[in-house]
């Protein structure tokens, strides 16, 4: 068997950055979850997004559930989010003992519809916060949603775990809401093995994350506590990769749009095969490279023919008001989410891949296309 080719995985520098900082935390023993890596990760990575302060974390998944409690959010609070995404951007809401309302895609963006934003912050008074995500790398219509949650007086939260270089109008997703969230995870555009940022202009918000990331001890020499804490701090260790990886994420972009490039040139005048969403005020990451099928050719066939060669393919996201854990909870929209999840492919997008791989994966799909 050929070796398999994935969707998205772990990619280290050719030039060894990560080492050297890991390096750096093992020859002064600080194998810790605070260090010299912890602080300059923060430091590096709020310079490279564009914002003023950044607090490393253990996962995305936690700095999603900080932004929430930053944000006030609490028992009985509704919290409005995308169906179409990953379950870690909805169980947070239930850690706060909170409720999500789902909000359908935009065809014209995959992700959240400005519309049924509007719709939904008409129909459900105790909203609190809205959590966006910038899907596979799309960057969601922030303009419209930001000036919707004004007028609303609500916090806007966005998930860009999976869009790290993305930018929306010149501006990096994960800025332009109240907060952002970043992921570090095996299979996201830079890996750390696992690990999470928040970010936010807002230094007393980032400040008190820390302070709750750390089990809440307050500034006394005897252990204190006068809130609930969590440890949700990031390695020093792990962040040393970060730093490392900082380094490559602009070539990994690269990498990932010439990717999504050789998808387009090879297939995309094949009938019945659309490509993501592509719109002027975007500049993607291009994350996972993900197309839709519209001519009735299921996707499985698709991904079963792949998989035959030893190659990963997957659905777009399950929509979450489709999940039995979610379901009984409401939804907005017309169903777009529903009808990409059926029709949806993503195709394997790993920046290690080589030319041979990527021809390869276009003959499988031409064989069923032509
Ligand atoms: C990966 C991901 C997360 C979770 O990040 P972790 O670091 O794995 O906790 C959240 N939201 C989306 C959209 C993701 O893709």
């Amino acid at each position: 068997m050929t070796e398999r080719i994935f969707l998205s995985s772990p990619h280290m520098s050719d030039e060894g950055y990560e080492m050297d900082y890991v390096q750096q935390a093992f020859d002064t023993n600080w194998i810790a979850p605070l260090g010299e890596n912890v602080n300059k990760f923060e430091e590096e990575f709020a310079e490279k997004v564009g914002i003023d302060h950044a607090a490393a974390l253990s996962s995305g998944t936690a700095a999603i559930h900080l932004a929430l409690k930053a944000a006030g959010v609490g028992e009985g609070d509704v919290v409005l989010c995308p169906t179409l995404t990953f379950s870690a951007t909805i169980n947070p809401i239930f850690y706060q003992n909170a409720e999500p309302v789902f909000i359908d895609s935009d065809e014209k963006t995959w992700n959240m519809s400005p519309a049924y934003l509007k719709q939904a912050l008409e129909q459900y008074p105790n909203v609190k916060a809205v959590i966006v995500v910038h899907l596979y790398g799309l960057s969601a219509d922030m303009d419209p949603i930001m000036e919707i949650c004004k007028e609303y007086g609500v916090t806007v939260i966005e998930d860009a775990a999976e869009s790290l270089g993305t930018y929306y109008k010149g501006q990096h997703t994960g800025t332009i809401g109240d907060y952002g969230i970043f992921s570090f995870n095996g299979n996201k555009i830079i890996t750390t093995s696992g690990g999470g940022m928040l970010v936010s202009n807002n230094e007393e918000k980032i400040k008190k994350a820390r302070y709750w990331a750390t089990q809440s001890r307050d500034q006394a020499r005897h252990y204190q506590h006068s809130e609930i804490g969590y440890n949700y701090r990031i390695s020093n260790v792990v962040a040393g990769i970060g730093r490392g990886q900082l380094k490559v994420l602009n070539k990994r972009v690269e990498q990932k749009k010439n990717i999504f490039h050789h998808y387009k040139q090879e297939l995309g005048h094949l009938e019945g095969i659309s490509f993501m969403p592509e719109n002027d005020w975007d500049d993607p990451n291009f994350w996972l490279s993900a197309m839709t099928i519209n001519n009735g050719i299921n996707p499985t066939i698709i991904m079963d023919e792949l998989e035959k060669e030893n190659i990963e393919s997957r659905p777009v996201w399950k929509p979450m008001h489709l999940q039995p854990v979610f379901q009984q909870y409401h939804f907005v929209g017309d169903r777009t989410s529903e009808r990409l999840f059926a029709k949806g492919v993503c195709l394997p997008s790993d920046t290690k891949l080589q030319n041979e791989d990527l021809l390869k994966i276009t003959d499988v799909l031409k064989r069923i296309f032509y």
